[in-house]
């Protein structure tokens, strides 16, 4: 009597190999014969149909679309690298850069992340602080053209339409996402004859030397134009940062005031990077006043780039031994070794899915620091875990961990805000308790179908959240490995990031939640809530007590090709407790570099560096 179960899951085994590759390929390449994935879509495959009507981003890129051509300078730039003589000749150059640039972002499909605070004054430490907060998640497409200016206006057509559909329901009608989105066009038409333009100074930004301007529409130059001040660089006249607000505003809606930024991300070409926006005290209905303060950051332009494409290296990763021994001589896998494969199959279905569509920062320098602390806590404890340990960044700003089969995945955010090395490790080692624990992903990630869903459901499909039971038993564990750590003597301050969690939980109910993994909080009770017992009085009021930093602060994007660096920035003595700003968001101020230049080079990923671990000061 042959073993049924045992054969299926050789076959699966099997098929999950063979085709690994298929789910990358959707949307985003030519079609290929050997992919019936890549059929028409709507026909017998509504599964796959989907995303790609959903999600036009990731195929416009692909098939019948021409590719955004960034790499080479257009005929205007060349023209314009002989430096503009005059003033009127920086207009005309920048006013057509410009609408080079509007075109290109017709083409380009970058992720766009709001995060907001609303205000309010706080007498005791003579600031304002945040009340509750907005986010929002979802992905620029101007194809058709974004009109659509205002935050009171009712609409959520283009954008807000292909927002991540979990993600609605947090965002408040207040404001509109695509307020924040219509923040990376300085003018939709900007044309010389709707606006005066005085000269300022020249300035440098960074290393980029630019020419200042003050910009006013013309009266009678219609609605929602530019008013402020722009910057352009003197070499392409590009327009690399836009202060300001639009103008004339309708009746009954605002324009909100922002500060955008560009960064130079291929030769020639400046995209939307950052913006910062506040509004203080603006009376927008009788008696209600708007108090806020947001963050916007855009990534993940060249997504189809971070595809992995090489599948020998895929399948070698864990097992550089079983492959030996595969091309010497065919040998199934034992029952042990199908079950650890066919869960590596399941985390490295998850991992590529995730880093596809840009939220999952592909592997760099930062994960090599997250794992520098793991190993710590693992060497101390005698822990030798097989397949190893991978540490991971999620691109997002809310404050989450998880793991991924044998992968610890931290937020961004998370890595920004914490204080300390210790409270680092305070966040790794729960994660690595599940581990040890063996608490594990569900394989049914492990069939590849399961990865065929539209972009914006990710949250909804994906769910790396645990139950209480193994909360509380991956918290038991990792004080205990914590206590048999480097860490063990550090951790008053790593109780204190708890304290404060507590603190800001019910007024930053969007930062401290989590979309794909577990959040800092179990109900009112933080992870790892043991701690917090031996760590001192949480008091907002004092300067020199820092429990959790601002965003922002650490983790530096590159929004072209989702590379994450740590920032390196001198420590600054705080003087005043409103300038702890925990979990707060801040103005922006990037040093920009132009591509290929010797600053950029300095910094760029995979260069010589220190594995600096990130400490509070
Ligand atoms: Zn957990």
């Amino acid at each position: 009597m042959p073993r049924p179960p045992l054969a299926v899951l050789t076959l699966s085994l099997v098929c999950g190999i063979t085709l690994l590759f298929t789910p990358t390929s959707f949307g985003q390449t030519p079609p290929d014969q050997t992919a019936p994935v890549q059929t028409t879509p709507g026909q017998n495959a509504p599964v796959q149909a989907a995303p790609v009507q959903a999600a036009p981003v990731q195929s416009a890129p692909g098939k019948g679309t021409p590719e955004p051509q960034l790499s080479t300078r257009d005929a205007a730039a060349q023209q314009a690298a002989t430096a503009a003589s005059s003033f009127d000749q920086v207009i005309d150059r920048a006013v057509e850069r410009e609408h080079f640039f509007i075109a290109q972002m017709k083409q380009l499909h970058p992720l766009v992340e709001t995060y907001l605070q609303n205000l309010k004054q706080d007498k005791e430490i003579d600031a304002p602080v945040p009340t509750s907060d907005v986010y929002f998640l979802g992905r620029l497409d101007m194809s058709e053209g974004t009109d659509d200016r205002t935050f009171t206006s009712p609409t959520t057509a283009g954008l807000g339409k292909r927002m991540l559909s979990k993600l609605k329901n947090v965002y408040s009608m207040r404001f509109l996402p695509l307020g924040f989105a219509q923040m990376v066009i300085l003018d939709q038409d900007f044309q010389r004859k709707y606006y005066d333009f005085t000269f300022v100074r020249r300035e440098f930004l960074g290393e980029v030397r630019c020419v200042v301007m003050d910009v006013a529409p013309k009266k009678d130059a219609g609605k929602g134009r530019f008013l402020g001040r722009i910057w352009i660089e003197d070499q392409d006249y590009n327009i690399v940062r836009f202060n300001g607000t639009y103008y004339p505003h309708p009746r009954a809606s605002y324009y909100l005031h922002f500060d955008s930024w560009r960064a130079n991300l291929r030769p020639g070409v400046w995209l939307p990077s950052m913006i910062y926006s506040e509004e203080s005290d603006l009376k927008y209905r009788l008696g209600q006043t708007l108090d806020y303060k947001a963050q916007t950051r855009l990534w993940g332009y060249n997504l189809k780039d971070l595809r992995r494409n090489s599948e020998f290296t895929e399948i070698t990763v864990d097992a550089p031994q079983a492959v030996q021994d595969q091309s010497q001589k065919a040998q199934d896998a034992s029952p042990i070794e199908a079950q650890r494969a066919w869960e590596r199959q399941a985390e490295i279905n998850v991992l590529d899915r995730l880093q596809q569509i840009g939220l999952l920062a592909p592997e760099g320098e930062i994960d090599k620091v997250l794992l520098t602390v793991v190993n710590n806590v693992m060497v101390t404890n005698n822990l030798d875990i097989q397949p190893e340990i991978h540490c991971r960044v999620l691109m997002t700003t809310p404050l989450e961990s998880f793991t991924i089969g044998h992968t610890i995945v931290v937020s961004r955010g998370m890595i920004d805000v914490l204080p300390d090395e210790a409270a680092l490790a305070m966040i790794l080692t729960h994660e690595l308790a599940h581990i040890v624990l063996g608490h594990h992903l569900d394989t049914k990630l492990a069939f590849n179908d399961r990865m065929f869903f539209p972009d914006e459901r990710t949250f909804e499909r994906m769910d790396f959240a645990r139950d209480r039971s193994e909360e509380e038993a991956a918290d038991k564990k990792a004080v205990e490995l914590l206590n048999n750590s480097p860490y063990k003597d550090k951790l008053g301050n790593a109780g204190l990031f708890l304290k404060a969690v507590q603190t800001y939980a019910p007024e930053l109910k969007n930062l401290i939640r989590a979309h794909l993994g577990d959040s800092l909080l179990n109900g009112n009770a933080t992870k790892m809530s043991s701690l917090m017992t031996a760590s001192p009085q949480f008091d907002r009021k004092k300067a020199d007590q820092v429990a959790a930093l601002p965003l922002g602060g650490r983790v530096k994007i590159d929004p072209w090709n989702n590379q994450l660096e740590l920032v390196k920035t001198k420590p600054v003595a705080i003087t005043t407790a409103a300038e702890k700003m925990p979990f707060e968001v801040t103005p922006f101020f990037p040093f920009l570099t132009r591509v290929g230049s010797a600053a950029q080079e300095k910094t760029a990923p995979g260069a010589e560096k220190t594995a600096a671990t990130p400490s509070g000061q």
